[in-house]
């Protein structure tokens, strides 16, 4: 039980969407309950129908997103109720109704893109007007008490869309920076671990063949050595940038660990798999280079087994890796799968 309630409240910490749904699900439920329950039971109909709609809609897009995990839909949905919603209660409420088009805007701007956001403020704010305009003394008391709100709403609003919109930017720059390696670009450790994992899923459930290369730099320490780390540090970045351009769009390049780097290729048979290997031997070869002359690799590989666990698959690359080094440097050794056997390239 503990454990479960430490695992609801974490998924509440991490995932922050799901958090604005679910508060404002149970401010709207407990808030807005009583006077849905009053509205009904005095005769307003109106205002008692759409509180009752947003109370059981905030149920509903809640429940979904814990379920499904998915909380776009839901956060869409909400805003249009919500927007909904607040506009009808403010035509018919007046002055007393006009206070929920402030967390509506805040919702708005948490919930959706900044686009969507601005849009459905845009035609709360406008209905209301237009309704105030079209006939006067309704939902505000005076031409100035309109401007008033409208430039209060609209001040909430541009604060609400800059604070939306640097949350979001730093958000993905954060996303960007957990999962790539800062010196090359190349993505780190910790998304290899996921997306092993996904490689492992996409073969077991649709039967996609995975290829995976370890590239190891040869005698890198001389370099670092013989011109400086700085100089290292340039030969990796020329590294990644090759690989990059050398593989195609698909395949995914991560930072193993100094100077080894791994090669995920999705759809990629054991023949594929050689001719990429020789392919990117001989450009790097052919093109990295330091102040001492040329760079060379060594490249272990294997094809994700049927049934194998990522770590089995990653030992049979290394130990291929570990051939390649140990029988010269500077060629490829592919593990031929089980049973386990090595072909050479050099
Ligand atoms: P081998 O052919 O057996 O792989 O020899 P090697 O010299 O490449 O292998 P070794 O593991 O002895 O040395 C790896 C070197 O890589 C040592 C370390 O200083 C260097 N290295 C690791 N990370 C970085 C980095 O970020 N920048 C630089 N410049 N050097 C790094
Ligand atoms: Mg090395
Ligand atoms: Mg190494």
């Amino acid at each position: 039980m503990a454990t479960r309630t430490a695992r609801l409240l974490k998924r509440l910490r991490t995932d922050f969407q799901l958090s604005v749904i679910t508060l404002t699900g149970l401010f709207g439920v407990i808030g807005i309950t009583p006077y849905a329950i009053y509205r009904l039971a005095t005769g307003n109909y109106l205002v008692g129908t759409a509180d009752t709609i947003i109370v059981l809609s905030a149920i509903l897009a809640v429940s979904y997103a814990w379920i499904t995990r998915d909380t776009i839909r839901p956060g869409l949905y909400m805003v249009a109720v919500l927007s909904v919603g607040a506009t009808l209660i403010a035509i018919d409420l007046g002055v007393n109704g006009l206070f929920w088009i402030y967390p509506m805007i805040l919702f708005n701007f948490f919930m959706v893109t900044p686009g969507k956001a601005l849009l459905a403020t845009s035609l709360v704010l406008a209905s209301l007007s237009g309704h105030a305009l079209w006939i006067p003394g309704s939902v505000f008391e005076s031409r100035y008490q309109m401007v008033s709100f409208l430039v209060t709403a609209l001040m909430t609003s541009v604060l609400s869309l800059i604070f939306a919109m640097r949350t979001r930017s730093q958000r993905d720059q954060l996303q960007l920076l957990a999962i790539h390696d800062p010196l090359t670009g190349a993505r780190n450790r910790r998304a290899l671990n996921d997306e092993l994992k996904i490689a492992m899923a996409g073969h077991s459930r649709h039967g996609i063949s995975y290829g995976l290369l370890l590239m190891d730099l040869d005698h890198f320490k001389q370099v670092n050595d013989r011109f400086g780390h700085h100089v290292g540090d340039q030969v990796l970045v020329a590294f990644v940038d090759l690989i990059k351009r050398s593989s195609r769009q698909e395949d995914r390049l991560f930072r193993f660990g100094g100077e080894e780097f791994l090669l995920l290729l999705p759809n990629t048979g054991v023949e594929g798999l050689h001719t990429v290997a020789r392919h990117l031997l001989e450009q790097v070869k052919q093109t990295l280079s330091s102040p001492g002359g040329a760079v060379t690799v060594s490249i272990g590989g294997a094809i994700l087994q049927n049934d194998e666990h990522w770590e089995n698959w990653l030992q049979r690359a290394d130990a291929c890796l570990y051939r390649a080094k140990s029988e010269g440097r500077d060629r490829v050794v592919i593990n031929e799968a089980a049973p386990p056997s090595a072909d050479q390239f050099t």
